[in-house]
């Protein structure tokens, strides 16, 4: 039975994972993380994936509890409500509530990625060792196989207690399904996602309105911004894969720019690399992830995406990952027996997953469409801009 002396595990230093190595550790544990990618602190990270993203008062509260909360806020950007772009006519503005005090906040991936991986590091309890993939894991065992990327050496990990933090194609969690009585249901979305960028104006300007999610409805698609802040947006382009208009109808720049001039002529405007940047970065999937069990014994158990990865459009993916550590160090306190925790981590947790997951489906449809309906722009209190 693995006991606080036991070797802890995590797979994968992404959001969750950076995270949840810093909450064990507060907790006395010794952990190692493996994570296949580089040190993203020393590689400049790809374009295009989701380069910023909105944190809300459930992530806020996961990183209040380990003291970083304020220096996260340093480097956010506050978004009090949405300011929706019509093809034709006036921008709406529609607040998140009733004072400046309710809002989400738009900050950097890569920066918070790094920062938790960086505060992990200095309890001085955790090592995170990069390029290394795990490619084989026997849950109930707590052994996993790994590759390691820079040499192609593989070595066995035994015994220990792991935690799958390794996203939406988990590993960690392949290897849990493949055993009798699992259940796990994998949706991919029709629509895929492109990011584009809006740089700042002169002098660093942001060129509109800086504390807002800005969407461009659009029915079966949209597109939204979110700013940046060193001045710029990150914009991204919701379209079918198929379709009278999808990616597959968007072959050419010549179609492309006649699209964006005809739907989002403003957006056009500000996003000088359009054709550029749609044709050269990757078109992003989009999937609902709903499995069960989430662990094998006292010896895995999975948090973040690997367990519940949903669609962005509720801007809470990472929120509730992050809400995963704060739930699963609560029960910790309470009774250090791994496999009681787990159990009652994902008593706890499933149906607050599965909820947010379809709950994140229909926001893509309240997004895209209803944003721009009258009625619900009158429900919703919209101010003009
Ligand atoms: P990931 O971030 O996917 O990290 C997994 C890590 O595991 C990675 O570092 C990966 O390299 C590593 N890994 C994978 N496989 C292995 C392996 N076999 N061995 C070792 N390491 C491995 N959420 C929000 O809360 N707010 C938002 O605004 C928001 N916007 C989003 C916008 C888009 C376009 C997308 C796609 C997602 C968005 N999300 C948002 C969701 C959010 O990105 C995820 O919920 C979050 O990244 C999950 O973190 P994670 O650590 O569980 O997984």
């Amino acid at each position: 039975m693995p006991s606080n002396e036991s070797k802890l595990t995590v797979v994968g230093a992404g959001l969750v994972g950076s995270l949840l190595a810093l909450y064990l550790a507060r907790r006395g544990h010794t952990v190692e993380v493996l994570e296949r990618r580089a040190d993203m602190r020393r590689e400049t990270l790809d374009a295009g994936r989701s380069i910023n993203l909105a944190i809300s008062t459930r992530g806020l509260h996961a990183l209040r509890q380990v003291g970083l909360e304020e220096e996260a806020l340093k480097h956010a950007i506050p978004m009090r409500g949405r300011v929706i772009h019509p093809v034709k006519g006036e921008l709406a503005f529609q607040p998140y509530g009733k004072d400046d005090s309710q809002h989400i906040n738009s900050l950097s991936r890569g920066w918070l990625n790094k920062f938790l991986m960086t505060q992990a590091e200095a309890t001085g309890r955790v090592s995170i060792r990069f390029q290394q993939r795990v490619t084989r894991a026997d849950p109930a065992a707590g052994a996993l196989t790994v590759l390691d990327e820079a040499t192609g050496e593989t070595r066995e990990v035994r015994d220990a207690v792991v935690f799958g933090t390794d996203g939406s194609g988990s590993a960690v969690r392949q290897a849990l399904q493949s055993q009798a009585g699992s259940q796990s249901d994998s949706e991919t979305l029709g629509h895929g996602y492109k990011e584009l960028t809006i740089p700042p104006g002169e002098g660093g300007r942001f060129q509109m309105e800086k504390h807002a999610l800005h969407i461009w409805p659009r029915g079966t698609y949209m597109l939204i911004a979110l700013p940046n802040e060193d001045g710029s947006f990150t914009c991204t382009l919701f379209l079918p894969w198929e379709g009278p208009v999808s990616f597959a109808s968007l072959q050419t720049p010549a179609a492309l720019e006649a699209f964006f001039q005809e739907q989002f002529p403003d957006a056009k405007a500000l996003i000088p690399g359009l054709v550029e940047e749609f044709f050269s970065r990757p078109t992003g999937h989009m999937v609902t992830v709903k499995c069960a069990p989430w662990h094998a014994g006292e010896r895995t158990l999975l948090l973040g995406d690997a367990a519940h990865a949903i669609v962005p459009f509720y801007g809470q993916g990472m929120n509730c990952g992050f809400e995963d550590c704060v739930v699963l160090d609560a029960l910790l306190a309470k009774q250090p027996d791994f496999g009681q925790a787990f159990r009652e981590f994902e008593r706890l947790r499933k149906t607050n997953a599965d909820a947010i997951a379809d709950m994140a489906v229909e926001n893509f449809i309240e997004m895209r469409d209803s944003t721009a309906d009258p009625r619900f722009l009158l429900e919703k209190g919209v101010e003009k801009v």
